[in-house]
């Protein structure tokens, strides 16, 4: 669990939890036994979920386990069963047989062995334990005997998004169909550059519009739409699209082989870099028949006017033109410049370059002021970020301060709006910017008030969606009826008319009439306009996204705005800079946990989605698949994938399998295609770095994008890297337009919500460029500042923040010794160690079972390998016994190296002597490079700084020009030294080519890691000839493998064994002899299935040469035809940045061919040479280094206030070297915060791993805090309020979003649990401080206690564990239930008829102790935990409470009698509880009472059970529906024994009115979910007021109380604003005929009450349910004589003495709601099916009883699906609802 993830998860997400469940057959017995074991995953805090340990006494007996937080598993599945049979039992079972009978020993327990790596005990602990079954039934589905219910539980209440709900929302996003409009000119002739036979066009490379802007289907509905037919051969500017009717016409497919088919396919074609066509887009080319398979959702319209329409008059083709690939290598970044790949580089290199345009005039123009900017449309608020990003620069490179006001934003979607309001907090957020037109002062925001509209704004930056232009042209454009169109672009134009902001920037796709729109503006509001067409791959980043952006001067403020705007183009232009790093510099790398979070819920997302659509996706695609397959003579295999039409799928070993597998057959045939297409084109897609777009349909993206940029992330596309096996995230696609990630506050969007912001965000690149230029050629616009300094922010100061270092005690520190340990334990705990499977990832163990191919060595778990096929062989049993917990070995590794080190011996000097006498040949100028390159890296002092775990261990040391790596694996350790390239260095500079190998190595031999041979690596480029012999078979190749239907793929065939030869001499200048026959392994992956390894061995035992392999080894952005086959020990795949060690390659075009001898050039990069001077050397500081932990008796002090800062836990004190350089300035303290954490603990890797270990803090502390404490605010932000407004006569709650924004600020700003401090001393001593808030984590824990009953008896602890190692993954124990077997029977209870079975006296005999006086109590506990992950520190903060518990879980299976043990019960305990006098409860009527709740179906049964066992001993009160309540009086509830009522009694609308009756609040809301909770909540927190009322004053002031509140309610100021009904009705209308009735007279000021007047007259009366006015009969002189007789009274009112709750299963939505709330002294909850199969399940049971377990882990695999869909429904209901609730209100 990372450090930084922990802000990253929702606020509401306070608690995770994971519960292990265990689902154990109780072998004795064949009982199933209930436990659970539960433990916390998470920093965050846990609620500790366990029942009362003595709530269920079983848990005691059985397992003879009492102790708090023991650790108990129960038995694994697989070793329980040696007793009984566990097959499930028939009923008849049950009667009795002794089958259901407890033998349970405690024998079992303790067996562990299925939990690897135990985590603490405190996780684990003892769980519910009060639901027990007695019959064998391992399946526990519902029989269908009993008439149930649907189980409403467990139904989708969220309609499963489908394609219509993805479409409309697009809708929005586009303002309507965005789909339609122009396609710029092509340059005439292009499209001639291939054609078909038929003459036409068919690569017409354009880039439509539609391209970016079309909504995607992401394989999930229905196929994409259908792309609009174009034109091929239009030469006007814009051409018409339309969608084809037509459909498939897989018959009417000429059948004409296309002559380019045999071409190489990598014909080269010329064209101009500047063109669009360049950017990727795909081709429109396919024929209209295949166009035809419109859903017909996306319609397309020709709306253009005559003259456009004239051009594309011909319209689309008319007979089917053939797919057709014809493809050429092209490099889509430019490698002739500096890498640049950090946002803020590159925002100082774009401000750099303006130096002497202006740019400092503008800022001193405008000083002291701040320039005023608004936002329109912008999504993402790239404009502002951008300006942040240029702010920074400018002071950075200027020395000047530029700073914004940003006077509002205007942006409809709510998600977005949310987005905004956290990160930005603009004054002001618009609703709709179409308002700011309609109103001449005021708009709606956001949140529904009215704000002033801001005129006073200098730049205002808007995008606006492209469908306005359908209605758009000069001519017919109506602008003086603004509010008709509503299309934003008018809004925009409008709002400028009006207000005049003096400098505008537009964006918009390029495609839009900008020609238009610049005159528009000229003529309609006089601004001077002028547009260009950027392309964000042009503003340093590999993206191609097109669009035009458009700068607007008010005339009437600048005279000379006409040719300013003119010099903004060029000034624009001037900031261009193309991208030189390729896309994976900008993603995350593969192991970040954010890729691993968005990888989840991606999967996660697909998993939920409706499978249904599958089918109907699929066939509707099917023939367009084949028809493209057809066409590019690609076969039908599905060689990547392997997919089969019964659904499954297997996607290679490295790839998001969990993701893949989830996606549909149109996706997985994709993959297919786009391998095939791609192999075909000569490369293996799977080892080069493309972007496929999954969500278009195969014949519209046609992967050309040039390598190493991506195609326009789209707001619903599915970006899919080959290399990485899996998509972009969300993030990611932020990234890749330029969006400082790390620095926005993303907490609580969906992977499809940011992506959806991505693909409508402007580039801050781009948008900064044209912004910059706009404000340089415009400033003379805007109203000068008054030219006064600025004042500068003063820094805090940090060093309060941490307090009692004083306190430390000193211990000196020798950081330059190190264990010596022999190398050959090294390697082997490194290989014990090492990753087996991708799955285990840095830091786990599968527990899988492992398989190891026999021929090349590659591992995978079972469940993830398998594709490619490989050679596997079990791994044998000892040799995974054998494996160590990879941090085990991290910790002894880290003891065995040097923290500090050089590697000394080697000069200039020294390299130049060796050179001249060794006689190595190396041009002159190549080793100039070299030696000055590395010059800087020799002798400098490298420092540990992180290591790896992979299939093999790596080790990082790190100095600021060079630095080292260990590689252990399990035959060799080697040291690598390289220098670092300077940052000005081209990318592809022949000085970063020489440095990214290694200049020294050294292999250790003998006892330790830092003894052995250097050597240097001379950067000669050796090449010799070796001769390869084919033999054995002819095998076919992999082209021909893949089903490639063309003769030159079809019939490839390569040897299956090379025999390779090269001459003597040659052999001592290589690091290995690399002759000998190499077999061909084509099922062991690497690219193009090419790989031969060598079976000749060369030296044998110890001495035996590693394996040593040739392959493919392809560059991941470089042209395929410039790979080469390589020779190397090590076939792994490489993540970006690193590069492979090879011994030798051979020439670049050669291929293995059937061909029988070729002469080849085979080339050595470099060669190795000893230097018998250079050894390491550890460094002696000048002075001690110390470090300081507190004393064991450290005094932390717990107040309120306590939390404000941190407690000193470590003060490292270490001389650096003079000149080290720092990041931060000499002299202070600099807290560092959480971004910067991870660079700062690597660099002092070194020093930290020496001293992290703190002992004596790893048991629980006890503390205190004071009596009064409540909740701190600072620690634990009280979470918004719920608001209220009347929404359609129904009270609405929702989350005041204003109130949201601060709180999720708040959060985030809370005092951090670890803070780290450093400093450089003036006298180079750097100084480390590292602080830890316990009192925060007490307080969060504290603050998250369920407040119920007194605080008084919390108890509190922390601790401080220093060598946390993060849990592996490990497979969750199932739930399983406790038999009663061990139970002794109960006596008879006295009044029974028929006597209870033994099995059922057990039973009763554990119900009656569950009710006893003597049942132990229940802890509450809630844990705040906190990691310091570079340190491998955990501190917890725990709040635990002691509550008592009655009742349980009666889970004794069907027909086995529940009914009569719980009536057995009532009975038994009946005679004490008569006498027994009943105490009176705040807000409650205390009742002796048992009310049963029953199914509908199962009142009758009930009543006749009670008959049957009790006869009429009891008064029983049955209540089947509301109306049976009008006649019942308080008094009847009173004195009755047994109450049986059902759940829909108590969930009907009519009972709810005569809630919000009593309550006098208006009705209740629609739906379920949070809204109804809090109004239910709301409501029961006044019934109980008013049952106070009525029993202390009577029924006349209730009934006065009523009347009063209800009207206060309807004056609340609060609730009017929100009040758009019309209409009013229901209760509010009765209250006002009331209220007139007795001539009170109304607030006239309240528009509602007005209406309500109004509303008297007319003859509208509602006809809604309508009870009497007074249900209750409180105007009734004998309730005002006694209140007791009070009508119709509410279930609400009463504290029953006992619940009981049957087949809770099937109760659901409201009904769960009310039910749980319903209160009592004893709980009981009878179920024969209870679900067990995750935490979430048991939360189910654990409401009925009362009991808060914490918010679920919804982590994949341990929440059963359809419990996320629900939570995920709580947790948005409320964040989403309260816009769009609003908006439809007042519609
Ligand atoms: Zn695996
Ligand atoms: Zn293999
Ligand atoms: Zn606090």
């Amino acid at each position: 669990m990372s450090h930084s993830g922990s802000a990253e998860s929702g606020p509401l997400r306070r608690t995770r939890k994971r519960a292990l469940m265990q689902r154990t057959l109780d072998g004795a017995s064949g009982g199933l036994k209930y436990t659970s074991e539960s433990r916390t995953m998470s920093r965050r805090s846990v609620n500790r979920g366990n029942l009362p340990r003595g709530l269920d006494n079983t848990v005691d007996q059985a397992g003879g386990s009492g102790e708090s937080g023991s650790l108990e598993t129960d038995e694994s599945p697989g070793e329980a069963d040696d007793e009984d049979d566990p097959v499930p039992k028939p009923i008849a079972m049950s009667k009795g047989t002794g089958k259901g009978v407890d033998a349970s020993s405690g024998g079992h327990r303790g067996a562990t062995s299925h939990v690897p790596n135990r985590p603490s005990d405190r996780l684990w602990f003892h769980h519910v334990a009060a639901m027990r079954l007695v019959v064998p039934t391992p399946s526990r589905k519902p029989t269908n005997t009993l008439e149930k219910p649907q189980p409403i539980l467990l139904t989708f209440r969220d309609s499963p998004r489908t394609n219509k709900t993805r479409q409309s929302s697009l809708a929005d996003y586009f303002g309507g169909s965005a789909l339609d409009v122009a396609r710029p000119k092509r340059a005439p002739g292009r499209e001639k550059a291939v054609s078909t036979p038929s003459g036409r066009a068919t690569q017409l490379r354009g880039s439509p519009v539609t391209d970016e802007e079309v909504p995607r289907n992401t394989g999930l509905g229905s196929p994409a739409p259908s792309k609009s037919d174009s034109t091929g051969d239009s030469d006007s500017d814009v051409v018409i699209t339309r969608v084809s009717k037509s459909r498939r016409g897989k018959k009417q497919l000429m059948i004409s082989r296309l002559a380019t088919d045999s071409e190489s396919g990598y014909e080269e074609k010329q064209s101009d870099p500047d063109d669009f066509t360049d950017d990727g887009h795909e081709v429109v080319n396919a024929p209209t028949q295949k166009r035809g398979k419109s859903t017909g959702t996306r319609a397309t319209q020709a709306t253009l006017t005559g003259s456009r329409i004239g051009a594309g008059g011909k319209g689309p083709a008319k007979s089917k033109r053939r797919n057709q690939d014809s493809w050429s290598y092209k490099l889509g970044i430019q490698e002739d410049l500096p890498p640049l790949n950090d946002i803020g580089e590159i925002f100082d290199d774009m401000v750099k370059k303006l130096a002497g345009s202006g740019v400092k005039e503008m800022v001193r123009y405008l000083r002291p002021r701040k320039l005023k900017v608004a936002t329109m449309c912008s999504g993402t608020e790239s404009p502002i970020l951008a300006l942040g990003l240029v702010a920074e620069s400018m002071k950075k490179h200027f020395g000047l301060n530029f700073e914004i006001d940003h006077l509002f934003s205007a942006e409809i979607v709510p998600f977005k709006q949310a987005y905004i309001e956290r990160n930005f907090s603009p004054p002001i957020i618009f609703r709709d910017i179409k308002e700011l037109i309609d109103s001449d002062t005021d708009a709606t925001t956001a949140y529904g008030a009215m704000a002033p509209i801001p005129g006073d704004v200098d730049l205002l930056v808007a995008g606006f969606s492209c469908v306005d232009f359908s209605q758009l042209n000069a001519h017919k454009l109506d602008l003086s009826d603004p509010g008709e169109s509503g299309d934003t672009f008018r809004a925009i134009l409008n709002y400028a008319r009006k207000w005049r902001p003096t400098i505008i920037v537009l964006e918009n796709v390029f495609t839009a009439p900008w020609d238009v729109i610049k005159e528009t503006w000229g003529s309609h509001a006089n601004y001077s306009a002028e547009w260009l067409r950027l392309d964000t791959k042009a503003y340093y980043i590999p993206h191609t996204r097109m669009r035009g952006y458009m700068i607007c001067i008010d005339n009437e403020k600048m005279k000379s705005a006409r040719k300013n705007v003119e010099e903004w183009k060029g000034l624009v232009k001037r900031m261009q800079r193309p991208a030189s790093c390729p896309i994976e510099a900008f993603l995350l790398p593969e192991d970040d946990p954010r890729v691993h979070r968005g990888r989840e819920e991606l999967a996660k997302g697909l998993r939920g989605e409706d499978r249904n659509s599958r089918e109907v996706d699929w066939t509707k695609c099917q023939g367009r698949h084949q028809d493209y397959r057809a066409d590019l003579s690609l076969g039908s295999k599905r060689p990547m994938t392997g997919w089969e039409d019964n659904g499954s799928c297997k996607m290679p070993d490295f790839c998001w399998n969990d993701w893949g597998t989830a996606q549909v057959e149109r996706i997985w045939d994709t993959f297919e295609v786009s391998l095939l297409r791609n192999a075909r084109r000569g490369f293996d897609s799977q080892y080069k770095t493309r972007v496929w777009e999954l969500s278009q349909n195969i014949d519209r993206f046609t992967d050309t994008t040039p390598f190493g940029i991506t195609g326009c992330v789209t707001p619903t596309g599915v970006p899919y890297v080959t290399i990485r096996g899996g998509p972009m995230i969300g993030l990611e696609a932020l990234a890749m337009q330029g969006l400082p990630i790390e620095k926005l506050l993303l907490t609580r969007e969906h992977q499809r919500q940011l992506q959806d912001l991505a693909g409508n965000a402007m580039s801050t690149t781009v948008v900064g460029a044209a912004m910059l230029g706009a404000l340089i050629v415009g400033y003379k616009a805007l109203e000068p500042g008054s030219g006064e300094e600025m004042a500068i922010d003063h820094l805090e100061d940090v060093t309060k923040h941490v307090r009692g270092e004083r306190h430390l005690v000193e211990n000196e520190l020798d950081l330059a010794t190190f264990k010596k340990t022999p190398l050959a334990y090294v390697l082997r705990d490194a290989s014990r160690s090492s990753r087996l499977c991708l799955c285990e990832g840095r830091a786990l163990m599968t527990p899988n079972r492992l398989q190891r191919c026999k021929q090349c060595h590659h591992t995978t778990c079972l469940r993830c390998g398998g594709n490619p096929k490989h050679d596997y062989a079990l791994l044998p049993t000892e040799a995974v016994a054998s494996r160590l917990p990879p941090g085990e070995f991290e910790n002894s590794l880290k003891d065995t190296l040097p923290m500090r080190v050089r590697v000394a011996g080697i000069s200039g000097q020294i390299l130049e002597n060796i050179k001249n006498t060794s006689g190595i040949q190396i041009s002159s100028k190549d080793w100039k490079q070299l030696s000055g390159a590395i010059e800087p890296a020799l002798g400098v002092e490298l420092r540990f700084h992180s290591l790896k775990r992979a299939e093999i261990w790596t080790v990082f040391y790190e100095s600021p020009t060079s630095r080292m790596e260990l590689i252990i694996d399990s035959r060799l350790a080697e040291w690598r030294l390289f220098a670092k390239p300077s940052k000005r260095e081209n990318v592809n500079s022949n000085v970063r080519k020489l440095l990214a190998r290694p200049f020294a190595r050294m292999r250790p031999i003998g006892d330790n890691l830092v003894d052995g041979k250097w050597q240097f690596c001379f950067p000669t480029e050796f090449s010799f000839k070796v001769e390869i012999h084919g033999k054995g078979k002819a095998e076919r190749s992999w082209e021909s493998k893949l089903g490639l239907q063309e003769p030159r793929f079809r019939d490839k065939k390569l040897w299956s064994m090379l025999h390779l030869s090269l001459e003597k001499e040659v052999i001592p200048r290589l690091d290995m002899d690399i002759s000998g026959d190499y077999k061909l392994l084509p099922d062991c992956g690497t690219a193009a299935g090419c790989l031969h390894k060598r079976i000749t061995s060369q030296g044998d035992g110890e001495d035996a040469a590693p394996p040593l392999f040739l392959f493919l080894d392809p560059s991941r952005y470089g042209n395929p035809l410039e790979d080469y086959f390589v020779f190397s020990t090590d076939i792994r795949r490489y993540n970006y940045g690193e590069q492979r060690p090879i011994i030798a390659r051979l020439d670049h075009r050669w291929r293995p061919l059937c061909s029988s001898k070729e002469i080849v050039r085979c080339t050595v990069d470099g060669q190795w040479i000893d230097i018998e001077s250079a050894k390491f050397e550890t460094i002696v500081p000048r002075m001690a280094t110390t470090y300081a932990t507190p004393s064991l008796d450290m005094n932390v002090e717990f107040t309120a206030d306590s939390c404000v800062a941190a407690d000193a836990i470590l003060y490292c004190k270490v001389p650096l070297p003079a000149d080290e350089e720092v990041g931060w300035k000499k002299g202070e303290w600099v807290e560092v915060d959480r971004l910067g954490e991870r660079t700062v603990f690597s660099s002092f890797a070194w020093l930290t791993e020496r001293v992290r270990h703190i002992k004596d803090f790893g048991t629980w502390r006890f503390v205190d805090l004071p009596r009064d404490f409540d909740r701190c605010q600072r620690c634990a932000p009280s979470p918004p309020k719920v608001k209220w407004r009347v929404v359609k006569e129904k009270l609405d709650p929702f989350e005041d979003p204003q109130q949201a924004a601060p709180y999720e600020r708040a959060l985030k700003n809370r005092p951090a649990p670890f803070l780290t401090h450093v400093r450089i001393d003036n006298d180079g001593v750097g100084l480390l401080k590292i602080g830890l808030n316990v009192s925060s984590l007490i307080h969060r824990a504290f603050s998250n206690l369920p407040k119920k009953g007194s605080l008084s008896d919390v108890e509190l602890s922390w601790r401080l564990t220093t060598d946390y190692v993060p849990p592996p993954k490990v497979t969750l124990p199932a739930f399983n239930l406790r038999s009663n077997k061990r139970d002794p029977p109960c006596a008879q209870p006295p009044h029974f008829k028929i006597p209870l079975r033994p099995e059922q006296l057990r039973s009763l005999s554990w119900m009656r102790r569950q009710e006893g006086e003597s049942v132990s109590s229940f802890e509450e506990e809630e844990i705040e935990e906190a990691l310091l992950p570079h340190l491998g520190w955990r501190a917890e903060g725990r709040a635990t409470k002691s509550i008592v518990i009655r009742g349980g879980v009666l889970a004794d299976q069907v027909g086995y009698g529940k009914t009569a043990t719980t009536l057995g019960l009532i009975d038994s305990q009946f005679p004490g509880e008569k006498t027994k006098s009943l105490k009176g409860i705040p807000g409650k009527i205390s009742l002796r009472a048992t009310l049963i709740i029953v199914p509908h179906t199962l009142l009758a049964q009930w009543g006749g059970e009670v008959k049957k066992f009790l006869g009429s001993t009891y008064r029983v009160l049955s209540v089947p529906n509301a109306k049976a309540m009008n006649g019942l009086r308080i008094l009847d509830f009173q004195t009755a024994d047994i109450i049986i009522t059902t759940w829909s009694m108590l969930n009907t609308e009519s009972y709810y009115a005569k809630l919000a009756q009593f309550a006098a609040i208006p009705d209740m809301p629609s739906g379920t979910g949070r809204a109804f909770e809090a109004w239910y909540t709301y409501a029961l927190q006044r019934v109980a007021e008013h049952v106070d009322i009525l029993r202390d004053d009577g029924a006349q002031t209730l009934g006065q109380t009523l009347k009063a509140k209800l009207r206060s309610f309807e004056d609340d100021e609060e609730l009017v604003r929100y009040v758009p009904s019309k209409r009013l009705r229901g209760v509010i209308y009765r209250m006002a005929q009331q209220a007139k009735a007795e001539g009170k007279s109304i607030n006239a000021k309240s528009r509602t009450k007005r209406k309500a007047e109004e509303m008297d007259l007319s003859d509208d009366e509602p006809t809604t349910r309508k009870g009497p006015s007074d249900p209750f009969a409180l105007n009734d002189s004998s309730v005002r004589k006694d209140w007791r007789n009070m009508r119709n009274p509410l279930f609400q009112m009463f504290n029953f003495n006992r619940l009981v709750v049957d087949e809770y299963t099937y109760v659901g939505g409201n009904d769960h709601t009310s039910v749980t709330s319903l209160q009592s002294s004893i709980r009981w909850v009878l179920s024969g099916t209870p679900p067990l199969r995750d935490f979430a399940d048991i939360k189910t049971i654990s409401v009925f009883l009362g009991i808060k377990l914490g918010i679920n882990d919804d982590a994949v695999g341990v929440i059963h699906a359809q419990n996320i869909k629900a939570m995920e429904k709580e947790r948005t209901v409320l964040s989403s609802s309260p816009f769009t609730r609003v908006a439809s209100a007042a519609a």
